[in-house]
């Protein structure tokens, strides 16, 4: 039997000579035979790839075993001979299978089993803890499932019309392409994926029922780890307005969609570079984007009006300022400090109401949904930008927090 998993090798008499162990779990394989020779001798062989020949710990030698935290996917063996601990992390239920095997070798009740001879032993680079996996016809689908120690999965062109829930197992996922599928929903369970960095979900059908159930996006773990976000030739009419809460978003594409308006909260991604957004139907832009420090922006092929005539709007007065809310003018304090609030300090429709704050164009946190539409040329803004040959001038929704920035405003 083998197992796929993570293992750290920790060398007792290093520890004795207080030389400490680097604390890195590689990804490895185990192998449990039997000796060639003897029926009851059984031994369990590792691998991993800083180790291709593999070191041979016989069952003899085994001191003890820790398995408290079998549950959770955690055993640490203790070998007499080598004085090695072998700290192993793995999916629960297959450690568990393992384990019982393991047992069932060391108290002889294995006799029956069928367990390979050293001679029939081999690892293959294959078995050794895959890390990479990209499959392009529905027959290549590996009949164990997909391994649990994948980092990086192609899954693109396979008119998958589902998503495929053993992908939420696989827990040391970063990089995850299933682009060019027919996929119209993800699970919100999907944002709970705890290292996932690089999505791509070009050319499926998001969004195509209108209504989306954006949770799979702000899940609890997913806003922290993903870095690139690919929703291009999808359905999308919409984005939700707490898409700030990726806060290390670097790429966002979102061309050849249906999107005609933006969350006004998206300047609120401060990490973002790379964002393009053409072929949609936007008529304005929201001004937190121009907080942004944006490397490249993508607008061309939208519906935006470039008028040679300033439009005639209804400036807001100072009546606009009147004294708010008591719910409004705390709120501005917790945005302005970032103190923090979730769902179990406060009611939920003040978490929503805080989350879907928008921006002035001096970066404060406006809570006030009244906006001027006011046209800037992106060029002073963004180092590359591409746009329609008209105009590179389009219409910005403009909040302000106070008199002093709706005059400062009004002026420019
Ligand atoms: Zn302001």
């Amino acid at each position: 039997m083998k197992l796929q998993c993570r293992i750290e090798v920790v060398n007792r008499t290093h520890m004795s000579l207080n030389i400490r162990s680097n604390g890195k779990y590689l990804n490895s394989t185990l192998a449990l035979g039997k000796e060639t020779k003897s029926e009851n001798e059984y031994f369990i062989l590792h691998f991993s790839n800083a180790n291709k020949l593999g070191t041979k710990y016989r069952l003899n030698f085994m001191k003890q075993v820790f398995s408290k935290y079998l549950n959770e996917g955690k055993v640490t063996i203790r070998f007499e001979e080598p004085p090695h601990d072998l700290c192993i992390k793995c999916e629960a239920i297959q450690l568990k299978c393992f384990m019982k095997l393991l047992k069932q070798c060391v108290t002889g009740e294995a006799k029956n089993l069928r367990i390979s001879t050293l001679a029939n032993i081999s690892v293959t680079s294959k078995d050794n803890a895959p890390s990479k996996l990209v499959i392009r016809d529905r027959s290549e689908f590996p009949s164990k499932g997909l391994p649990r120690t994948l980092e990086t999965l192609t899954l693109a062109g396979l008119k998958l019309c589902n998503f495929r829930r053993d992908i939420l197992l696989l827990s040391q996922l970063s990089v995850l392409d299933l682009s060019s599928n027919e996929i119209e929903k993800m699970p919100p369970e999907f944002g709970r994926m705890p290292n996932l960095s690089e999505l791509y979900l070009a050319n499926n059908q998001l969004g195509l029922k209108g209504e989306v159930d954006w949770r799979w996006l702000l899940g609890p773990q997913l806003p922290n780890t993903l870095k690139l976000l690919d929703l291009s030739c999808n359905e999308l009419k919409y984005l939700p307005k707490s898409m700030w809460k990726l806060q290390r978003l670097v790429t966002l594409k979102l061309d050849n969609n249906k999107l005609s308006q933006l969350p006004a909260t998206l300047g609120r991604v401060a990490t973002l570079r790379y964002f393009t957004v053409s072929q949609n139907v936007l008529t304005s832009l929201p001004c937190s984007l121009m907080q942004c420090h944006l490397e490249q922006l993508d607008i061309s092929s939208n519906k935006f009006i470039y008028d040679t005539f300033p439009n005639k709007q209804n400036i807001p007065t100072l009546k606009n300022f009147c004294m708010g809310s008591l719910v409004n003018i705390a709120s501005k304090v917790v945005l302005k400090y970032r103190l923090f609030y979730d769902r179990k300090t406060i009611p939920w429709t003040l978490v929503e109401f805080l989350d879907n704050a928008n921006m002035c164009i001096c970066g404060t946190p406006v809570v006030d949904t009244v906006f001027v539409k006011k046209e800037f040329d992106l060029k002073d803004y963004f180092r590359i930008v591409v746009c329609d040959a008209r105009s590179s001038r389009v219409d910005f929704e403009c909040y302000f927090c106070s008199p002093v920035c709706l005059r400062k405003l009004c002026r420019t």
